[in-house]
């Protein structure tokens, strides 16, 4: 009796986990490739942003050696200049490209639309990233990379977004999302790849924001 009270209450656990996971799925706000271009039709050529780590490139490979290297075990490295200054001018040659990135850019350059790459790296006295963007996605004359850095309860991206007059923002973090949304521009979501090493992953579509289909690579 005992044992089959136990597998009822496991069996409606089970039920109700994946009715909620079902339920979440559902009330993301799903859009293809496709369905942005249709969205952009009829629309002059506009300024678009994109955020780079986990959006544009899958830039894991440099973040992890960077950790192996200067502080093992934890995440001194990313506040230490030696770090930045080797992801930033060089690193990147281990990234690789997204394909939904390769895309999205496509879809825009043939719009004419003016493409701006705003990421939260710490900015660098040299770098090499808005050269190797230019190769891997062969933009012409690209405008350069925006290093906004990162300051403890204030999102840097939100003044570049204004700044630089983008009306649709990509990026797979929640402080991307945010940054769009308190611009008060388009932000669409793209996913960050299981495997990313920034983890914990974020929320897509907790915002109600659009995810961009199978745009985890
Ligand atoms: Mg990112």
């Amino acid at each position: 009796m005992y044992k089959r009270i136990v597998f009822i209450i496991a069996f409606i656990c089970v039920v109700w986990v994946n009715y909620a996971c079902v339920g979440q799925e559902e009330n993301i706000r799903w859009v293809t490739l496709k369905d942005i271009a249709r969205s952009l039709e009829n629309q002059p050529p506009m300024n678009v942003g994109f955020d780079i780590d986990d959006t544009v490139l899958f830039s894991s490979p440099g973040y992890y050696y960077g950790r192996q290297k200067y502080s093992p075990g934890n995440k001194a490295f990313a506040i230490m200049e030696e770090f930045w200054n080797e992801m930033n001018n060089g690193l990147d040659q281990f990234s690789i490209p997204k394909e939904c990135a390769r895309k999205l850019i496509e879809l825009h350059k043939k719009r004419g639309d003016s493409i701006y790459f705003i990421t939260a790296r710490t900015k660098t006295k040299t770098e090499s990233v808005t050269e190797l963007l230019e190769k891997t996605f062969d933009l012409e004359n690209p405008h350069k990379v925006i290093f906004t850095g990162i300051k403890l309860g204030e999102n840097l991206k939100i003044k570049a977004i204004k700044e630089n007059k983008i009306q649709i923002f990509y990026g797979d973090a929640d402080s991307d999302i945010e940054a769009a949304l308190e611009a008060g521009v388009r932000a669409i979501r793209i996913m960050r790849a299981v495997n990313s090493t920034n983890k914990p992953l974020p929320h897509n579509g907790s915002f109600g924001e659009e995810v961009l289909v199978n745009s985890e690579y």
